[in-house]
């Protein structure tokens, strides 16, 4: 089974801040040998990823200089040019960027990216904030996912109020046509609201990077009820296990063949490639 894997990163040592190299010390050691290369030379993250079965990665800048790291959209979109497995996303932050839509319809239109991340506790805004909402009209209209990080995070200086999932809801109802992924899917404290809030709404998935899978049904008891709503991700290289290795251990949990594709595959086609959002979800099923 191929997979698409819908976080990775690209990072060049200078660009991040130093926790983030500590993390990688303890953690992916044989990665930071080679960071220079991997920064320098998309072939390496592409044959690595292939050597795991990742056919497509979605790869993310990370414009979030108070916290954890200054990641360019223009470095990313050049790291993958040419190569059609990476796929590149925006970062823009709204506290920053005078025209932060304006910059998003750039990107896409001229840059070939494909989605938009956007970072509340490390940015410091309010999803729900009015200044926010041009830049959804605008993803809306260009048929683009957003990715919010919604959960804890290891950089000092976090603010996590501002990635309560609860904010997500007046998206969701105001633009009905975006797709608005939670990555992290709620962790520490919320995944209950975030699972509600993906089986709740039609255009509200969630993404399961850096959750240990063996953990899943743990997290979400009822996953198999809301498997076309589940993405995977790795956060590479950001992680400790090999991607396939994650891949191997969903395969092993308990729930239908069905939802196993949809996260590993499916479910990320159908956002990137074919623009639908999941058909509605029936909670009284
Ligand atoms: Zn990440």
């Amino acid at each position: 089974m191929e997979i698409i894997d819908f976080h990775t990163h690209w990072f060049k040592r200078e660009l991040v801040n130093p926790t983030f190299i500590e993390f990688l010390q303890v953690n992916n050691p044989t990665f930071l040998q080679r960071i220079d290369d991997f920064s320098s030379n998309p072939l390496v993250a592409v044959n690595y990823f292939k050597s795991q079965g990742v056919k497509y990665a979605v790869v993310l800048p990370e414009y979030a200089p108070a916290t954890s790291a200054l990641v360019p959209t223009e470095a990313v979109v050049e790291y993958c040019q040419g190569e059609d497995m990476l796929i590149p996303f925006a970062s823009v932050n709204p506290n920053t960027d005078p025209e932060p839509a304006t910059k998003l319809e750039h990107y896409v239109k001229d840059c070939g990216v494909k989605g938009l991340k956007l970072l509340p506790s490390y940015q410091f805004f309010y999803p729900n904030e009015a200044r926010l909402y041009p830049i959804y009209a605008k993803a809306q209209e260009l048929n683009i996912p957003v990715i919010f990080h919604v959960g804890s995070s290891r950089f000092k200086g976090t603010r996590m109020k501002y990635c309560d999932p609860i904010y997500l809801d007046d998206i969701a109802v105001d633009f009905p046509d975006l797709k608005i992924i939670m990555a992290h899917s709620g962790r520490g404290f919320w995944y209950e609201e975030c699972f509600f809030l993906s089986r709740f709404h039609k255009n509200i998935y969630m993404d399961i990077t850096g959750l240990p899978p063996k953990n899943l049904l743990r997290y979400f008891p009822e996953l198999d009820r809301n498997g076309e709503k589940i993405i995977f991700g790795s956060d590479w290289p950001a992680m400790p296990k090999g991607i396939k290795e994650n891949a191997e251990i969903i395969k092993s949990l308990p729930l239908s063949s069905k939802t196993i594709e949809g996260i590993l595959y499916r479910n990320a086609q159908r956002i990137l490639f074919n623009g639908g959002a999941s058909s509605e979800i029936n909670l009284s099923q």
